[in-house]
């Protein structure tokens, strides 16, 4: 996977999007018809959720290998430790490997309902992310990345041990990470300078930034639910301007602002040598379509691949 990272012979930098797993039929369609739409901008990769609950796990390993199987797109399946036993984990591995994934982001997860409520380990599981990571490489030839912090993780009051404890996840395996999403390029910047100041051998490897172009502020709530932070008071006047002071918020103002917010972030971030640009998708690909068209990415009739 980061063999596909970093300028392409034409210069441009890959893009990949994340999904989530679909609720229902309908939502299935429109994830499908995302991915359709993504497989002619040939990102680098394509991402998976993996959240709470039962059916939708057996949901996810399904949808996740399908687009592995039927599509062009380098899938990467999110592995979480939530409510999992070590034994539950590694039959998720096997089940992904069965569909033919090799590429796992491997995160410890969120506690179910509430992202920043108390974390309890399964009685048989893991504590944190790097055990999952070290699990994972030991069971076969997987190709691993874990999630990173910009701000430092929500929970965390201490951005130099946070940044420690993501070196360790790299020690451990992981060949690359993703950032929670923000909006002050800043803040990544910061964050791959604590990485190269505390191991300059880890963190010469990928730290790929995640965007989320917000197109309404109900998708600001999401991006701050998401994020465990609140957008920056910048960036929060620039969509409020956007909104206009009418009973009802100026929608098409807000997403066109949205959309800009997330091209001049997508901007700065390549001239800064970003390996990559991940988005968030929600499973629509207008938007970051959008983003991608205004930063001089083109579709093609045909997937790269074919
Ligand atoms: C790109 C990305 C994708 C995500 N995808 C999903 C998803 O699909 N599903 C989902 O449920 N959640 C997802 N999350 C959210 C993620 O699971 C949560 O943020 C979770 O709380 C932390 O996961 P982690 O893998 O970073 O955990 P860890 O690295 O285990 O860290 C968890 C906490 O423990 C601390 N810590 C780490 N190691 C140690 C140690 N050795 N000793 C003491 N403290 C330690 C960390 O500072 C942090 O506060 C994603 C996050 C990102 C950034």
């Amino acid at each position: 996977m980061v063999q596909q990272l970093g300028p392409r012979p034409d210069g441009s930098i890959p893009f990949s999007v994340e999904f989530n797993p679909p609720r229902d039929a309908a939502g299935e369609a429109r994830l499908w018809r995302a991915a359709r739409e993504f497989e002619r901008l040939h990102p680098a990769f394509v991402s998976m959720t993996y959240g709470a609950g039962g059916s939708t796990r057996d949901r996810t390993i399904r949808v996740t290998g399908q687009l592995a199987r039927e599509t062009t797109l380098l899938t990467v399946a999110h592995l979480t430790a939530v409510d999992h036993s070590v034994a539950e984990l590694r039959s998720i591995v096997g089940a992904y490997a069965d569909a033919g994934i090799r590429n796992l982001l491997v995160l410890r997860g969120d506690p179910p309902g509430d992202v920043l409520g108390e974390w309890i380990k399964h009685p048989e599981g893991v504590e944190y992310a790097e055990e999952l990571v070290r699990m994972v490489r030991d069971l076969g030839d997987f190709h691993v990345g874990v999630a990173s912090f910009p701000q430092g993780h929500p929970r965390s009051t201490d951005l130099d041990q946070d940044t420690r404890f993501l070196v360790s996840k790299l020690r451990a395996g992981a060949e690359y990470s993703i950032t929670q999403m923000f909006f002050d390029v800043e803040h990544y910047l910061r964050l791959r300078d604590r990485v190269i100041a505390c191991d300059p051998i880890e963190g010469a490897k990928p730290i790929i930034p995640e965007l989320m172009p917000v197109t309404s502020l109900r998708t600001v709530q999401r991006a701050e639910e998401l994020s465990g932070r609140p957008l920056p008071a910048k960036v929060m006047e620039r969509l409020r301007k956007a909104a206009g002071n009418g009973p009802d918020e100026d929608r098409a103002a807000v997403r066109a602002c949205g959309i800009e917010i997330a091209t001049e972030m997508a901007q700065r971030l390549i001239s800064e040598g970003a390996p990559c640009l991940h988005f968030i998708t929600l499973n629509f690909a207008k938007a970051t379509s959008e983003v991608l068209a205004n930063l001089g990415y083109t579709m093609s009739a045909t997937p790269a691949h074919a």
